[in-house]
């Protein structure tokens, strides 16, 4: 096999290994199958099996009480942002949003073509280094919902204490940390992740709601972007995205024999201080975040001249750490490390940085 690199991408990103390897080994046959995951019916025992499975392990990874359907979409995390307020704003049509980051800022968009939006908050004018302070003056006491992005990819920031938000359904995109850590699932009322930062190839979203959220659409709504349509139908209403159900289930496995979530957890607070920590003690690197919020997942960081960014990612990747550039809208550098990176991967790109930082300090 070639020689595989420590992969930092903020996503699509590194999948474990392991599972890897599994798919591989089942991609022509699936065990007793005689045929690839691929070409089986979604209609099929096989299939349902597969399916079963996999909402299973979710169920009990992120702890899932009986009141909440797990469903299985297409249409990525981006679906989601009009597929919230079409099937959410349906009472007083108005929802609250936390701006904090590019993509709650696409999703209050979104939304906007469909009712009231109210920002609750923003930190859009410290260029998102952090989550806002929170008023609850600024609340709507009758929101349909109140959105919020738990983990900002692009900024490195992360919500560490969620929001008091009463009896309004809490509404979370967890694209870049489901499985990251433990999170409390009965304070929501709806959360969703894209698969292609910590569950698998992209193409898959992930989307676990609350019955009583269920059946009251917008009239136009379009029948696939109706959350009761596919729990109605078990994520079988029309064929879903079969491989990559199978390729998430298969990271559910990967996770269980981690540990769970909680073991994973620690082990994404391992990494990130070892990132974290260096920054801190570094006279040349930079960390972009304010401390209380920093990401477990993404870590932004920069140098003191472009002319340095522009080395040091060139050198990494020399070294066989690449995707390190930063967003285009930041700059710098950015180092997501899902729950796939190992400890390993975070230590060598310090000593790599321990290194850079003694030849150009
Ligand atoms: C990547 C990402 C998205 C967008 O996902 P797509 O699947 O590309 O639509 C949305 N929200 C967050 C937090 C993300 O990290």
């Amino acid at each position: 096999m070639e020689k595989r690199v420590y992969n930092f991408s903020a996503g699509p990103s590194m999948l474990p290994l392991e599972v890897l390897e599994r798919a591989q080994r089942e991609l022509v046959c699936y065990p007793s199958c005689g045929m690839s995951v691929m070409e089986m019916s979604h209609r099929s025992k096989m299939f349902e099996n597969i399916l079963e499975q996999a909402k299973a392990d979710l169920k009990e990874l992120m702890h899932i009480p009986e009141n909440y359907k797990i469903l299985f979409l297409q249409g990525g995390g981006s679906t989601q942002f009009a597929m919230v307020p079409l099937n959410l704003m349906n009472k007083s049509n108005k929802a609250d949003y936390v701006v904090t980051g590019q993509w709650a800022k696409k999703a209050a968009e979104e939304a906007k073509r469909y009712g009231t939006v109210n920002i609750a908050a923003s930190s859009a004018d410290t260029t998102f280094d952090r989550i806002p302070a929170l008023d609850k003056s600024k609340f709507t006491p009758d929101a349909d919902y109140f959105y919020i992005t738990l983990n900002n990819t692009i900024y490195g920031t992360r919500w560490t204490e969620l929001p008091d938000v009463g009896n309004v359904p809490l509404v979370g995109d967890m694209s870049s940390s489901i499985l990251s850590q433990e999170i409390d699932i009965t304070k929501f009322g709806l959360l969703y992740a894209g698969a292609q930062k910590n569950l698998g190839p992209a193409g898959v979203t992930v989307v676990i709601i609350r019955d009583d959220l269920l059946g009251n659409e917008m009239d136009f709504t379009p029948t696939m972007l109706k959350y009761s349509v596919h729990a109605d139908n078990n994520s079988l209403y029309n064929t879903p995205p079969t491989y990559g159900i199978y390729f998430v289930g298969l990271v559910f496995d990967w996770v269980k024999r981690q540990g769970g979530v909680a073991a994973i957890q620690k082990r994404n607070e391992k990494k990130a201080g070892i990132l974290y920590d260096f920054l801190d003690a570094s006279s040349l690197f930079h960390g972009t975040v304010v401390k209380k919020d920093r990401s477990l997942m993404n870590a932004p960081f920069i140098l003191p001249t472009e002319e340095l960014n522009a080395k040091f990612i060139k050198e990494a990747e020399a070294q066989g750490f690449v995707n390190l550039k930063g967003h285009r809208t930041v700059g710098g550098m950015r180092a997501s490390m899902y729950n796939a990176m190992p400890v390993e991967g975070v230590e060598k790109l310090v000593a790599f940085m321990e290194q850079f930082e003694k030849e150009n300090g």
